[in-house]
C-alpha cells in the first residue's frame, strides 16, 4: 500500500493534504523522515508512525469507541452553544465519519458509544431492536413507591399516544434510582420522570445493551474490545 493511502484511511485528509505533510518532512516511519508520499509500505510491519510530531497508533477500521461523556458537551458535529463531544476525540476520527449511537443531552453524563460503522448505529438505535439503556437518575424529590410503580406501569408523553414504560427501576438511595428503558425518545427519561411527578436533577448513563461504562474517567475514551463488540452485535 502507498503511504498516502494509509494516511488517508487514518483520517489525515485528501491525497494532496497527505502529500504535503510528507513533503514538509512531517511524516516519520520507524524513526526516519519519509520524503516519498507514494512509498510502498506494509501497515502491519510499521513499529512507529509519527505525523506532525505526534506518534500515531494505526487505527483498525471501523472505529468503535466508548466515551465517558462529561456534562457541558453536545452530541453533535454542529453544536449550538457548547463544545461538541467529538472534540474529546482525536480530530482524525471526525474525518473518518464517526457518529454517535444515539444522543445524550448536554447535561447528561456517562456512556456514549461512537462509531464509523453506519449499520451498527442503525442496528442499535432501531426502535424494533429494543436495546436496553440504563441510567442512574438523581431526583429533585425523594423516591416514592408511587413513582416506581408509575414508571413501571408506563406514562404518556406529550404528542405520543402510546405509553412508555421503564423496564426496570431499582432504588439506589433516597433520591437516586437506576432505570432501564428500551426506547430512545427525545429527553425520554426526563419527560417520564416529570410525567410521574418528580424531576431529574442529574442523569448518568451506565449501560447500553451489554456494554457497561465501567472505570473510565469523565472525558476519557477507549476502543471497544472484540468480546464487547461480539456481545453487542
Ligand atoms: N433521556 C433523557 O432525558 N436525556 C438523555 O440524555 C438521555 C435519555
Amino acid at each position: 500500500m502507498e503511504l498516502y493511502r494509509l494516511m488517508q484511511q487514518q483520517g489525515f485528509g485528501s491525497r494532496k493534504e497527505c502529500r504535503k505533510l510528507v513533503e514538509h518532512g512531517l511524516v516519520e516511519l520507524d524513526g526516519a523522515v519519509v520524503d516519498d508520499y507514494r512509498l510502498e509500505i506494509d501497515p502491519a510491519a510499521i513499529d512507529e508512525l509519527v505525523i506532525d510530531g505526534e506518534p500515531w497508533e494505526i487505527l483498525m477500521l471501523p472505529l468503535y469507541i466508548l466515551l465517558h461523556k462529561p456534562a457541558g458537551y453536545e452530541t453533535s458535529h454542529k453544536p449550538m452553544h457548547n463544545p461538541s463531544v467529538f472534540t474529546l476525540l482525536p480530530w482524525q476520527f471526525s474525518q473518518l465519519g464517526i457518529a454517535a449511537v444515539g444522543r445524550l443531552d448536554v447535561d447528561t453524563t456517562g456512556l456514549l458509544l461512537l462509531t464509523t460503522d453506519g449499520q451498527f448505529v442503525h442496528a442499535l438505535t432501531s426502535p424494533k431492536k429494543h436495546v436496553p439503556k440504563c441510567y442512574e437518575v438523581t431526583l429533585k424529590h425523594p423516591v416514592s413507591e408511587a413513582l416506581v410503580k408509575h414508571l413501571k406501569a408506563g406514562v404518556f408523553l406529550k404528542d405520543d399516544n402510546e405509553k412508555v414504560v421503564a423496564d426496570q427501576v431499582e432504588v439506589v438511595d433516597e433520591i437516586t434510582i437506576r432505570m432501564t428503558i428500551t426506547q430512545g425518545k427525545y429527553h425520554q427519561v426526563k419527560r417520564m420522570i416529570a410525567a410521574a411527578g418528580n424531576r431529574v436533577q442529574e442523569l448518568h448513563r451506565v449501560a447500553l445493551g451489554t456494554l457497561q461504562l465501567g472505570e473510565l474517567d469523565e472525558g476519557e475514551w477507549r476502543h471497544l474490545d472484540a468480546a464487547e463488540l461480539a456481545e453487542l452485535g
